[in-house]
């Protein structure tokens, strides 16, 4: 039965689709005449540009006018470029230029730009919340900087579960949005326009003198590039390394670019869930195997991180299992300590 998140959204997804598309197609072209000066590092050490603020005020204010200020978990907020006046000035131009109205500085000295960046913002599980957005509005910042891959994802948690995606893959078979619904497939269509049609992933066994594609990141230090190909080939295959960062590596899986993508916590605080969210449901619709290393369900519903899991892997071709079975081994070797989803119910390690 569908969700009461679900059901809220679900007339507009082809609209959501077309706002995700344009947004996409906008830093596409903001990324042709980036200047230095809009692009600012962060305290944790990772970029932001002018781009990621103004596409998120541009995606939440349009939003917050189909289905009012939802409760929201997005990535950026007035201190991503907040105290940089030229890449302020900059998100103000790039708005303007797209036709998105925000105030000026009101009365309590906020922005407009602030208060369209914080539209029904919330921190904390989601689990008891029938509609949540997630919102990354540039998914790979560095990779949008550098001409790597990049992608705006959007998704609809109801009560802790992505029950709609729709990402822009400007990078992926020549650019491409995806969305899907819980239980209703993933679809594709171009970002320049055109049909809308089914994305489906290959789930026949990869034959044993077939090589694994697994991705790995576009700069992986050697000691990463190495891991990733024993994680390829202890599945039994020789192993080919594709490089992706962002939800991208998801992406090349359901497009058939690559067989596995994954993306392990360690001993860290868990993964942002604007960094998966959208791409777990895509790539569940489109037929992959997605789940932790215990083979367990990867769970969304904790606020901005993924607390409960290990791992995010994805995969093709059958391969999830032996995936799950060796990065669950590598933890154990490693010493990393061990959580388990809310939801997991069942092990598929088969
Ligand atoms: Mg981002």
């Amino acid at each position: 039965m569908p969700s009461a998140g679900q059901l809220l959204v679900r007339d507009r997804l082809p609209a959501i689709m077309e706002l995700m598309a344009r947004a996409t197609n906008l830093a596409v072209e903001a990324r042709r005449t980036l200047p230095a000066e809009a692009i600012v590092g962060k305290p944790d050490g990772s970029v932001v540009t002018a781009v990621d603020v103004a596409l998120q005020v541009l995606i939440l204010t349009q939003l917050a006018e189909w289905f009012g200020a939802l409760p929201t978990i997005a990535e950026e907020d007035s201190a991503s470029i907040g105290g940089k006046p030229a890449a302020l000035a900059h998100c103000r131009v790039l708005l303007e230029s797209w036709g998105v109205r925000v105030g000026g500085k009101s009365e309590n000295g906020s922005t407009g730009i602030d208060e369209a960046l914080h539209l029904g913002r919330i921190d904390g599980p989601t689990h008891d919340i029938d509609a949540c957005w997630v919102l990354d509005p540039i998914d790979g910042t560095q990779g949008f900087i550098d001409g790597d891959h990049w992608c705006p994802c959007l998704a609809l948690l109801s009560r802790g579960t992505p029950v709609c995606a729709v990402n822009g893959f400007p990078t992926i078979l020549g650019g491409r949005v995806f969305t899907a619904e819980a239980g209703a497939g993933c679809w594709w269509m171009p970002l320049s326009g055109g049909e809308v049609s089914q994305a489906k992933v290959r789930t026949d066994t990869l034959p044993p003198d077939e090589v694994v594609r697994v991705v790995a990141p576009a700069r992986a230090t050697p000691s990463q590039t190495e891991a990733r190909l024993a994680v390829g080939r202890s599945t039994g295959h020789d192993c080919a390394l594709v490089h992706s960062d962002s939800q991208a590596k998801y992406g090349h899986v359901i497009a058939g670019l690559a067989d596995v993508a994954y993306s392990r916590r360690g001993n860290g605080p868990g993964k942002y869930v604007w960094d998966h969210a959208g791409a777990v449901l895509l790539a569940r619709e489109a037929g992959a195997w997605v789940g932790d290393t215990d083979g367990g369900e990867i769970d969304c519903s904790r606020g901005r991180r993924l607390v409960a899991n290990n791992a995010v892997i994805c995969a093709a071709r059958g391969l999830g299992p032996a995936i799950a079975r060796e990065l669950a081994e590598r933890d154990r070797v490693e010493g990393v300590r061990v959580h388990h989803a809310r939801c997991s119910t069942e092990l598929r390690h088969g």
